[in-house]
């Protein structure tokens, strides 16, 4: 399967009758500087579809992508950027769990984005517990996995799978493009 054509629709802070309209949504969250917005445009095959950047925290929005003139690509602020103002950070958690957690929005899918070369992070965990809670359809996304020493590769997937061994795990490296295909499957199935 493919993505053919991705399109930027608008940034929402709030509702917004786009959320509204029946198309589904798969939404995409993680830590700040996890590879989020590397992650989107490496599967969407567009470059400059979301602002990848050296300085974290930047998504300030929730920011809505169509995807295959099919379904709604929600790419979530990114979390626990430990360099934001209290203020800041207080308001994109906000934000974030506005959204995840309105009962209103049925998510058909939550792509969380971890860091597999570090694991799942303290946030990472306590989201995904949360999400789990709520009884929402989880995919992990493993990225980074360039950053693992060949020896250690098959032990830190292993050791990953084991905490999350009732979740789709995918993973994969926006750097090399390994398992991105098999990712782009996992977001569209
Ligand atoms: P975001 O804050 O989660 O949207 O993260 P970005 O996409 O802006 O990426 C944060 C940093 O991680 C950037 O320096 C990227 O080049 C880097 N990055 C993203 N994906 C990978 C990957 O698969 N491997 C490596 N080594 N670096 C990555």
């Amino acid at each position: 399967m493919k993505i053919t054509s991705a399109q930027f629709i608008k940034g929402v802070v709030g509702e917004d009758k786009i959320l509204d309209n029946g198309i589904s949504q798969v939404a995409f969250i993680g830590r700040s500087n996890v590879g989020k917005s590397s992650t989107i445009n490496t599967i969407t095959g567009e470059k400059e579809l979301a602002r990848v950047s050296a300085l974290p925290g930047r998504t300030q929005e929730i920011n809505i992508f169509f995807i295959n003139e099919k379904f709604y690509l929600v790419d979530l602020p990114g979390y626990g950027y430990s360099k934001a103002s209290k203020d800041d950070r207080q308001w994109l958690f906000e934000l974030v769990n506005w959204y995840l957690f309105n009962d209103h929005y049925q998510q058909k899918k939550i792509v969380v984005i971890i860091d597999a070369n570090i694991g799942p992070s303290k946030d990472d965990l306590e989201i995904i517990s949360e999400l789990e809670e709520r009884g929402k359809n989880i995919l992990i996304a493993a990225n980074k996995i360039d950053k693992i020493k060949k020896s250690e590769l098959k032990k830190q997937c292993d050791k990953i799978r084991n905490i999350f061994n009732d979740h789709e795990i995918v993973f994969y490296s926006t750097k090399t493009g390994a398992g991105v295909d098999e990712l782009i499957d996992a977001v569209l199935k």
